[in-house]
């Protein structure tokens, strides 16, 4: 090739450009009423076609114990928002709703006897957060208490046909490389000692929460095992028929990269992944996250067809949604 520069700027790059990206994507797990409007548009502009709520965010209930009135306030507040959301954004706005494990809650059994009753509104097409954890936001909820809610929900789930997201632990509290520990606005203070051993709290919950997904007759299929980590990659994909979603826009949170889950697509393929973002405002987080993952895994050589079943049709067949 004839070069023609003034001085040499060395040999261009010899791969082959990638082709224009046109990747749409469904995110089932974030915390879309902490956000800002121009969060919401850079899901448009971004390829989001569908978003899923998570109702139940404490973070907004102001008192320890959390009270099941403050639950049903985030519930009702969760789908108001969202009718307002879809009336101005162009992704469809979901909710999923439930009794997370954050923070203990008071009378959460008067939350299980509505729970059906909610779950026949539209817009919900899920149930969840919820999952055993093993740190408490201020409140500690004892592991025999969640046995029972976090069991009857995959009662519900089962009776109404609504798939279920299953929270798993290790997403704050301490332990976060010095340049992101003023990255998140709780306190680690605020949060009770473990009841789970540190090291294996993930895996121990998930094991827990797969003995409770037996006991209520659900089927796997109806199951997202959530904030994957590579720690309980065999555990879910060897042993259960369930779902594993890596949450990725706080990466340095979750303890794994892009490249662990193209390594996992590669060992175990697509069907059973998934990615959401697991979204919230109060930790520094990217709004264009799921995009830029999907980027990234184009990067790594994952195929293509293959990004698009953990971003938009594992989500779609999961979540139960049409074209
Ligand atoms: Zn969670």
């Amino acid at each position: 090739m004839r070069r023609i520069t003034n001085r040499p700027i060395g040999d261009a790059p010899s791969d082959d450009a990638p082709e224009p990206l046109d990747i749409l994507w469904i995110d089932v797990h974030q915390h879309t009423q902490s956000l800002t409007w121009n969060d919401r548009e850079s899901f448009d502009l971004s390829g989001g076609q569908a978003a899923v709520m998570i109702a139940a965010g404490y973070y907004w209930a102001p008192y320890r114990p959390v009270s099941a009135d403050d639950v049903r306030f985030l519930w009702d507040d969760a789908l108001r928002r969202a009718a307002c959301f879809d009336h101005r954004h162009f992704y469809d706005q979901y909710v999923a709703v439930g009794v997370h494990t954050w923070a203990g809650v008071e009378g959460s059994e008067e939350l299980l006897a509505v729970l059906p009753d909610y779950c026949e509104d539209d817009r919900v097409v899920a149930i969840g957060e919820t999952g055993i954890e093993s740190t408490h936001h201020t409140s500690r909820w004892g592991l025999d208490d969640q046995r029972t809610v976090v069991g009857e929900q995959f009662h519900i789930a089962r009776e109404t046909g609504l798939p279920v997201l299953v929270h798993t632990p290790g997403s704050s509290k301490g332990g976060l490389p010095a340049q992101y520990s003023h990255s998140y606005e709780e306190a680690n203070e605020s949060f009770t000692e473990p009841l789970l051993d540190p090291e294996t709290a993930k895996t121990d919950a998930v094991e827990i929460d797969l003995e409770l997904v037996d006991e209520a007759g659900l089927r796997d299929e109806r199951v997202v095992i959530d904030h994957a980590s590579p720690e309980i990659v065999p555990l879910v994909l060897e042993t259960t028929d369930c779902y594993l979603s890596f949450s990725v826009s706080a990466p340095w949170l979750r303890g794994f990269d892009p490249a662990d889950v193209a390594e996992v697509i590669e060992e175990y393929g697509a069907d059973r992944i998934m990615l959401d973002t697991d979204l919230i405002g109060a930790m520094q987080h990217d709004a264009f996250a799921m995009k830029r993952t999907i980027m990234d895994l184009c990067r790594l050589g994952v195929d293509r067809e293959e990004i698009r079943t953990i971003v938009y049709e594992n989500p779609r067949r999961v979540l139960g949604l049409g074209d």
